[in-house]
């Protein structure tokens, strides 16, 4: 069956988009329950991603390369190279993990600054 490719590929962006930014705000130094809790949210985020293919394909790549979760550098990176492993099975170009930088902004601001006082 063909499937509907343009719905696939907007689930897919918007998708990694939130992924992405979600390792942005993880802390820098997670406490154990944190680190647990984006485990598991990883690897049930791979069981219920709604395209059957993709998190078929998905929960292969995580068992082969398992979530960083010690920090919100390991995550982030670990979140980038695990899309690197999706854009090559697709063919596409890989991005460059050392230009994350602040590409994921939550445009949450006023939290980070709740968080200093
Ligand atoms: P996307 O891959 O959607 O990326 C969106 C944007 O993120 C890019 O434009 C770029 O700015 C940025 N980006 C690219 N690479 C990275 C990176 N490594 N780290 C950080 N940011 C990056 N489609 C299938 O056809 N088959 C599948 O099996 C499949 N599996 C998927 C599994 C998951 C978990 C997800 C979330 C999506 C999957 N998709 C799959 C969809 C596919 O990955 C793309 O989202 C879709 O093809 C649209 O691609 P795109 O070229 O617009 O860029």
């Amino acid at each position: 069956k063909l499937g509907n490719a343009t719905a696939k590929a907007e689930l897919g962006r918007a998708t990694w988009k939130y992924f992405h930014t979600v390792m942005a705000r993880f802390p820098e130094k997670p406490t154990e329950d944190q680190q647990e809790a984006l485990r598991s949210y990883i690897f049930l985020f791979a069981r219920l991603y709604p395209c059957g293919e993709c998190a078929e394909h998905f929960q292969q790549h995580l068992n082969k390369y398992p979530p960083q979760v010690s920090s919100r550098k390991s995550a982030a990176g670990w979140a980038c190279f695990i899309h690197n492993e999706v854009n090559a099975m697709l063919e596409k170009p890989e991005f460059d993990c050392t230009n994350l930088g602040a590409f994921y902004d939550c445009g949450c601001a006023e939290d980070e600054k709740a968080e200093k006082k």
